[in-house]
């Protein structure tokens, strides 16, 4: 009997059992980029936390069962502005946002999603639905707009759960004449001079473009259909923009739900305040990059559970990074992953609990370090096994300790933090290893074992009274 998958829902404001509508295709949506600017990292975390679910998932379900799509948003008047300024195109702009961001959570340890769908791929879809809303009486055409009528739905808010009066002002609704409704929202606009256009729905004459939330009930309608499993994006996107999508999709097909979960992740926080490009306070992770380990970056977000807020220190980072790094110490390169652990499984399947899962991997490592020092090999083979099972799962330690190291010296500081003295009983056990292969006349093993040590830039020397070795700076 499988562990029960919990996940909390917004919607319904309680964890529930996961049953997904078709075992054999398991469906998430997550609302992905606006592509106009480098990615901060309070961007980084949704990618980050739908990633750990998308692993769990196909863990679960099986790689091949579970599709995930994450959009990337290419048309926005702050795509407009932007380009304007820099005095490239649209396309440019948001074709080198996009690789810029793909290269981003890749290093970031990110699996790429199943779809990847651009908004200004899918307006013909965006204008079927809008077509059908009119034509249901939910959408209305007024001076070459076309706005969703909220009165048509009587269970509009229930997402967000919030008076009408305090929607409108959260989410600083536009009082334009032609809106019947202070709430209505745009689905379709008029476009000016010099923006994206294209020939508009329901017989409007001038050129126009969608609003912002119809995009996303039009790609997860052709890439997961009319209902699906989950659907998720930053707590931000709760009030106006899943509420709206919710709204479209639901009037549009005629059913009681879009998805049947509905994710938040919490914020990402500087001394007590959303990251984010208009408060300015923000850090991309190209700049983080350069002086960190993505796979620390990662990891530092896994230490709180992902509907926390999130508060970005130093300090936290560093911790995750030395954490990282005596795991990758700790197991031979060549382990094999076997089955993640039983209880960090279980952490993970109550509601995505990283931090515990984390605790769990504390616990096997000075379980490893201590008791199992004295055990028989296999016994400790089996917990490397299971210990990296369990961490690849998180999308960590999927790298060879060279390969982390060789980033590691890379940066000077965490070099001279780290290599003298720590380092030391790890490179003196890899020269006895290769001392060993040599007397086995092994020497394609011996071989291994120096250039392996060389990627870490260690530089051996030998001589008749033996091996000795230094750093290349
Ligand atoms: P945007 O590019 O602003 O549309 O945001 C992309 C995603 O990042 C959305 O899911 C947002 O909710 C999320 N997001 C933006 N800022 C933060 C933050 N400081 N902490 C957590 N998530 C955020
Ligand atoms: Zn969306």
């Amino acid at each position: 009997m499988p562990l029960e998958l919990k996940l909390y829902d917004t919607l319904t404001r309680e964890k529930r059992v996961f049953a997904p509508i078709d075992p054999e295709r398991v469906r998430m949506y997550v609302c992905g980029p606006t592509v106009y600017d480098f990615a901060h990292i309070g961007n980084a975390r949704p990618v980050i936390v739908f990633d750990v679910l998308f692993r769990l998932l196909r863990h679960r379900f099986g790689a091949e069962h579970v599709t995930y799509v994450r959009n990337i948003t290419d048309v926005d008047d702050k795509i407009n502005a932007r380009a304007a300024e820099r005095g490239i195109s649209i396309r440019e702009l948001t074709e080198q946002t996009y690789q810029n961001f793909k290269s981003d959570v890749a290093a970031l340890g990110c699996l790429p999603p199943t779809v990847e769908p651009r908004a200004t791929e899918h307006i013909g879809e965006m204008k079927v639905l809008i077509e059908r809303l009119v034509a249901a009486n939910c959408a209305y055409v007024a001076e070459d707009h076309v706005l969703f009528n909220v009165s048509s739905m009587p269970d509009y808010g229930r997402l967000s759960k919030r008076p009408l009066d305090e929607m409108i002002a959260g989410a600083r609704v536009e009082v334009a004449p032609y809106k019947r409704d202070a709430m209505d929202f745009v689905l379709w606009k008029p476009s000016k001079p010099g923006e994206p256009a294209w020939d508009s729905p329901c017989g409007i004459a001038a050129p126009g473009r969608p609003g912002w939330h119809i995009e996303c009930s039009a790609m997860s309608w052709k890439h997961l259909g009319e209902t699906f499993d989950i659907h998720g994006g930053g707590i931000d996107l709760v009030f106006p923009h899943h509420e709206n999508e919710i709204a479209q999709s639901r009037c549009a097909f005629h059913t009681p739900m879009m998805a049947n979960y509905w994710m938040h992740n919490g914020f990402l926080q500087v001394e007590g305040e959303k990251m984010s490009k208009s408060l300015g306070n923000f850090v991309t992770i190209q700049e983080l990059r350069e002086n960190w380990p993505g796979e620390a970056i990662r990891f530092n977000m896994l230490m709180t559970h992902y509907r926390q807020p999130l508060n970005w220190t130093r300090e936290r980072l560093r911790e995750a990074e030395t954490k990282i790094n005596n795991w990758y110490r700790w197991i031979p390169d060549d382990t094999q992953p076997s089955d993640p652990d039983t209880s960090f499984l279980a952490a993970l399947c109550d509601d995505l609990n990283t931090w515990m899962a984390i605790q769990r991997l504390d616990e096997m490592y000075a379980e490893g370090k201590t008791k199992l020092n004295y055990s028989p090999f296999e016994v400790q083979r089996e917990l490397w096994a299971r210990f990296k099972a369990s961490a690849n799962l998180l999308g960590i330690l999927n790298a060879s300790f060279s390969v982390w190291y060789r980033q590691l010296a890379a940066r000077q500081t965490a070099f001279d933090l780290t290599w003298d003295q720590s380092m030391k009983p790890h490179i003196e056990a890899r020269i006895a290893a290769r001392k060993a292969a040599r007397e086995a006349k092994d020497f394609k093993e011996a071989d291994r074992i120096r250039d392996e040590l060389a990627a870490m830039g260690v530089v051996l020397k030998d001589s008749k009274e033996g091996t000795t070795w230094e750093i290349a700076r």
